[in-house]
């Protein structure tokens, strides 16, 4: 099947064209005639599987003819978060090359109303925006819906997990009945299936799992630490330090404050490191997102909400500096690497009984064990914690480059602290489609089925057992 078969107009072909796209991924191919027919659509699909497209591309072709009144938009994305919102707005302008008289606006948060009042003024066909501002722009008389002809969706179960839920529906009500609704979610817990059900008419549904050729192997560790703050931000170094293959990391924490936290005591060690939660404001966060894509900065330390679905093609390894409080989280987590066919190593730092409990939970949740380090070492059950470096008097973060510093090249050393002995090797992972609890045993997958991996020790490309 190629793009030619969907119906999309002459000028999306050619941008699609212009992208280097050969062949739609299923989400396009199944959703794409169905949203041109003006059909509602229920899309069960997560980033990864090209869902972005899905709905640009139609979205496109129907804005060609018509045009936008003042206030009053044609179309409207809803997106939980800033980034989505950036990055659809991107993908517009990426598709869009050759439609130049569409206006796209973006109304997210953090930053001035004025400017996005001004471009509302001037009449819009696709606004993509996150809830809360939204409604804000509403409340204020500055945008009127009753114009909107397609809603877009995205991301639902992120909007329940962020408390958006009551504010989708508000929005619901606010466009007219008589709209077509693509809706998006990963997954479908019963508040979602309520929203579709009350929201969506006669839905076509389309459901995909994420393409094999997208998913790598990601290997899996374990990390003991001591649960004091500083004792796991030094294991965390450590790890960085001995890690084989390290590109680029991001680093999850379970709450804002540890994220600021962690990233301020990475800068004082002298790692080239930036942070994203969701306090800091739009142009940081942009700002930080820019840094890591482009390779200007190794690491990013960040929260859950801040990472959810971003686009990060080719992150090497993923720290779980906490144990993320739901499984699923931690699906999501590691699932930010191993895109695009590269290898990835997934290390999660586990600090005392509550972290032992969470991880029995996640292991249940991914049907299978996930290796402790030291245990595949054969050494003790105890971490190896360097002494501490915690500075007490540590210079103003600004007073640092944000490039790995002098003590870093220092102290790094060249080979990791431990290998394991060659009859174990870390448990590959994990698909999320592979992260629902299975009946049967999955087959052990390779380490090397897909991408690259020439970089990657040996140990990591043996066979494993999973369990049953
Ligand atoms: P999404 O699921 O929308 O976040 O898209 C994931 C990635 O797949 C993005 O980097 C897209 O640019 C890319 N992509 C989308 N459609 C295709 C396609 N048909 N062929 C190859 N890559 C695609």
């Amino acid at each position: 099947m190629s793009f030619s078969h969907l119906g999309l107009s002459e000028k999306v072909l050619a941008a699609v064209a212009a992208t280097g796209y050969k062949t739609p991924t299923p989400i396009q191919e199944q959703a794409i005639p169905h949203v041109l027919a003006r059909r509602d659509v229920l899309g069960i699909a997560q980033t990864g599987t090209g869902k972005t497209a899905a709905f640009v591309l139609p979205m496109l072709t129907m804005l060609e003819t018509g045009r936008a009144r003042a206030r009053m938009p044609r179309t409207l994305i809803l997106e939980p978060t800033r980034e989505l919102a950036a990055q659809v707005e991107e993908s517009f302008i990426k598709y869009g090359a050759n439609h130049n008289k569409l206006n796209v606006a973006l109304i997210i948060g953090g930053v001035s109303f004025d400017d996005q009042d001004a471009k509302l003024m001037r009449g819009v066909d696709v606004l993509i925006a996150t809830p809360g501002r939204l409604l804000d722009h509403n409340e204020r008389g500055r945008l009127l819906l009753s114009g909107v002809e397609l809603l877009v969706i995205d991301e639902a179960d992120r909007m329940l997990d962020m408390g958006f839920i009551p504010d989708i529906e508000r929005i619901c009500k606010l466009v007219p009945f008589t709209r077509q609704t693509l809706f998006f979610t990963a997954t479908m817990p019963p508040e979602i299936r309520r929203i579709t059900e009350q929201f969506l008419s006669n839905p076509v549904r389309v459901e995909v799992s994420r393409p094999a050729t997208t998913v790598a192997t990601t290997t899996q560790f374990l990390a003991r630490s001591g649960r004091d703050g500083a004792e796991k931000r030094d294991t965390l170094r450590r790890l960085i330090r001995s890690a084989e293959g390290m590109k680029n990391a991001i680093i999850f924490c379970n709450r804002k404050r540890d994220v600021a936290t962690l990233h301020r005591s990475l800068l004082r060690h002298g790692f080239s490191v930036q942070a994203l939660h969701g306090d800091m404001d739009q142009s940081a966060r942009t700002a930080a997102l820019e840094q890591f894509r482009k390779n200007e900065v190794t690491l990013l330390v960040a929260s859950d909400v801040a990472a959810r679905g971003l686009d990060i093609p080719d992150v090497s390894h993923i720290y779980n500096f906490d144990v993320p409080i739901h499984p699923d989280d931690y699906v999501h987590r590691i699932g930010r690497t191993g895109r695009a066919g590269r290898a990835g190593t997934a290390i999660t730092i586990v600090a005392g009984s509550n972290d032992a409990k969470a991880v029995a939970a996640i292991e249940k949740l991914i049907g299978q064990t996930i290796p402790f380090m030291d245990k595949i070492a054969g050494t003790s059950a105890e971490p190896q914690i360097e002494p501490r470096h915690e500075p007490r008097h540590e210079p103003r973060q600004a007073a640092r480059p944000p490039h790995r510093g002098r003590h870093e090249h220092q102290r790094r050393p060249q080979q990791p602290e431990r290998r394991p002995p060659p009859q174990q090797q870390p448990a590959p992972v994990a698909r999320i489609e592979d992260a629902r609890p299975r009946r049967a045993p999955q087959p052990v997958r390779k380490p090397m089925d897909d991408g690259d991996a020439s970089h990657l020790p040996a140990f990591l490309l043996r066979p494993v057992t999973l369990k049953a």
